[in-house]
């Protein structure tokens, strides 16, 4: 048996059909029987639980400036929970993530290990390149593909947007090819790496090409539990977000925050680090 739908304030009509055609969806095969046979299966410390099993539809403020881009739920934490960067244990990418969104001033508190916490997000949404967990956590090139719609839907139902943070490489890539879609790239095509900042369009543009697109290195535990990905580097990336995106005067390069490397005008070409391997990898 499946997790009911955990109760999520998404006001929008709009958003509500976008997470109703998400959390139905089975349009990948692959995907959907992994989802299922996880929440089958379960993870022992979660035996007595009911797994969520279907696909994750995004989650935040219906007002939202700033959209977070993450890469796909987790076999045991969103795939488990039903929200997305929820529930991947003490200490994993949900906390990490809403620790520092919390921070910020976004996030009404630092964890996110269960859907019904009470957990409020200010001026920000979370959503996903794919939305259901992927084996290995990586998706393919079709499942991205085909998941793209959902993106579209949740984008075109939060009005008020500005900037957008893609969690790696793949966030990232899947924001681009998502981008194309609606406007031609510019060339040579941004490249990802913590603090890339890409203006695709001038941001008045009546697309997601006007949204500021901001990089940002995965809070996965392979980052994070190797200091590859600290606090310092998210506090100044949504720093950063919060100078670009925020509806104020105050808008500025984002060069004087801290952990913050080298900002990118699209049409330069990046020389920041090289991108690391694995899923999660910038
Ligand atoms: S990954 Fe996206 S497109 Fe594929 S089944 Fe899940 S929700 Fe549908």
């Amino acid at each position: 048996m499946l997790r009911q739908p955990p109760t999520q304030v998404i006001g929008p009509k709009a958003l509500v059909q976008a997470r109703r055609a998400i959390v139905t969806c089975d349009a990948c095969p692959r995907l959907r029987r992994h989802c299922l046979a996880i929440a089958d299966e379960k993870r022992a410390a979660f035996r007595h639980e009911t797994y969520w099993g279907r696909p994750v539809p995004g989650f935040g403020d219906p007002a939202a400036w700033l959209y977070v881009l993450g890469l796909a739920p987790a076999a045991h934490g969103a795939n488990r929970t039903g929200r997305v960067f929820t529930g991947d244990g003490r200490g994993g990418s949900g906390d990490f993530l809403m620790s520092a969104l919390h921070r910020a001033g976004l996030a009404s508190i630092p964890t996110s290990q269960q859907a019904d916490d009470g957990l409020a997000l200010r001026g920000v949404f979370i959503g996903a390149a794919a939305r259901c967990a992927p084996p290995a956590n990586t998706p393919r090139p079709d499942e991205l593909r085909r998941c793209r719609p959902h993106l579209a839907a949740e984008i075109a139902a939060l009005p008020d947007l500005r900037a957008v943070v893609a969690l790696g490489k793949i966030a990232w890539d899947a924001w681009l090819a998502f981008v194309a879609g609606h406007a031609p790239l510019p060339r040579p095509r941004p490249v990802f790496t913590h603090g890339a900042v890409a203006s695709l369009a001038p941001p008045a543009t009546r697309s997601p090409a006007g949204l500021t697109l901001i990089g940002c290195f995965h809070p996965s535990r392979q980052n994070t539990h190797t200091g590859r990905v600290t606090p310092e580097m998210y506090d100044g990336l949504f720093a950063l977000a919060l100078r670009i995106g925020r509806p104020s005067p105050l808008v500025g390069t984002g060069d004087q925050e801290p952990g913050i490397r080298k900002t990118l005008v699209t049409s330069h070409k990046e020389k920041g680090p090289r991108a690391q391997r694995g899923p999660f990898g910038p």
